[in-house]
């Protein structure tokens, strides 16, 4: 089978024959119909994660928000049939840890991230497979576009499972997205239809019109301003500062500046993992913190059981992952497409249709 394959670090991704997965008892096989292109595949590239035990090795299969067709069932799988739709976490589960047992599948002791380690090979393929596929697969609702749904399983449900489930937001909360990515367009979507009052932050023009596009209620382009978190706040009764900070994009600046725009009480969410500038540490106004109440927060995907929320979200309208999605390519084009996120033009999610 075909498939986008990893030989080194910034490297281009080679597109290659290789031999299909074969399935093992806990595993189902999907026949990949839409995946999305991510910033995390780019950080991968890089070779940007290193500290925190990803690097990606020679050989291995990138993608990691797929949607298919369930091909081969294994022997111990009990909920998927041939012919099921399906889409998978990014963060694959073992459904077995004290994590996984309270319903927070995505920080599970035992993790394995899909298409960035070989045990888990990813889905720029033809086919990939999904372990302990009880646990980490979820049934698509009947009539759901493939590639609408190719960012739920990183991106959109990321930025779902952050404002909904990691930070208390109340309806009319201002909530300020820094960093317009996918992720971040989604979250603003998201907040928006939360009930919040939404402010988008970027330095490209076409993200904040995107944004705005989504329900984002004010943008501000932060190479416009000299001071982006005082700016913000302006927006604010009385320069109070927001309630909800989220940074959709994991460099110190606009990590620092989402917790600056805060107000006392605020709540930051951390959404973005960092680069290798960074290297996994931002400086951050502690006193400040305290003084304030400001609470900093991590989120990290999403469990498989709150899967449900948005699908019934989507049914009635009120989300759709699909309007964040502005390109489809073939797999030859995934190498170019990780590529040129160098220069984060990248406008929404880009997602693979054809392999
Ligand atoms: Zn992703
Ligand atoms: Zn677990």
């Amino acid at each position: 089978m075909k498939a986008a394959v990893f030989h080194g670090v910034e490297e281009p991704l080679q597109i290659e024959e290789v031999e299909p997965p074969t399935v093992e008892d806990d595993q189902i096989i999907v026949e990949t119909e839409a995946c999305g292109i991510c910033r995390s595949d780019w950080h991968a590239w890089k070779g940007d994660w290193s500290w925190i035990g990803v690097m990606p090795t020679d050989g291995l299969i990138f993608g990691h928000e797929p949607a298919g067709t369930v091909v081969e069932v294994g022997d111990n799988v009990e909920r998927f049939r041939e012919g099921d739709q399906v889409t998978v976490p990014f963060n694959l589960s073992d459904g077995t840890c004290h994590h996984c047992r309270n319903g927070r599948g995505n920080i599970c002791e035992q993790v394995v991230p899909l298409g960035f380690l070989k045990m888990a090979p990813g889905a720029f393929a033809e086919r990939f497979p999904v372990r302990k596929a009880d646990h980490n697969a979820i049934k698509l609702p009947e009539n759901v576009d493939p590639v609408d749904v190719a960012a739920l399983g990183c991106r959109f449900a990321t930025a779902f499972h952050g404002l909904a489930h990691r930070v208390d937001i109340t309806p009319g909360d201002w909530v300020a997205v820094h960093g317009l990515g996918g992720v971040g367009l989604s979250a603003v979507h998201i907040a928006d239809a939360l009930g919040a009052n939404v402010i988008g932050i970027d330095i490209i023009d076409e993200k904040l019109d995107k944004a705005e596009e989504l329900g984002a209620d004010e943008t501000l382009n932060a190479n416009d301003v000299k001071d982006v978190p005082q700016a913000v706040k302006k927006f604010t009764e009385s320069s109070r500062g927001v309630d909800i900070s989220v940074d959709a994009l994991g460099v110190a600046e606009t990590c620092q500046n989402a917790v600056n725009s805060l107000g006392k009480g605020g709540q930051h969410l951390q959404i973005g993992l960092t680069t290798s500038e960074e290297g996994g540490n931002v400086s951050l106004p502690v006193d400040n913190i305290v003084m304030d109440e400001r609470d900093f927060k991590g989120s990290f995907g999403m469990p498989p059981n709150q899967y449900e929320e948005i699908f019934r979200m989507m049914d009635r309208g009120k989300i759709d992952p699909g309007k964040i999605v502005t390109e489809t390519v073939p797999l030859e084009e995934v190498p170019e497409v990780v590529q040129s996120m160098d220069d984060y033009e990248t406008v929404g999610i880009p997602v693979c249709n054809e392999f």
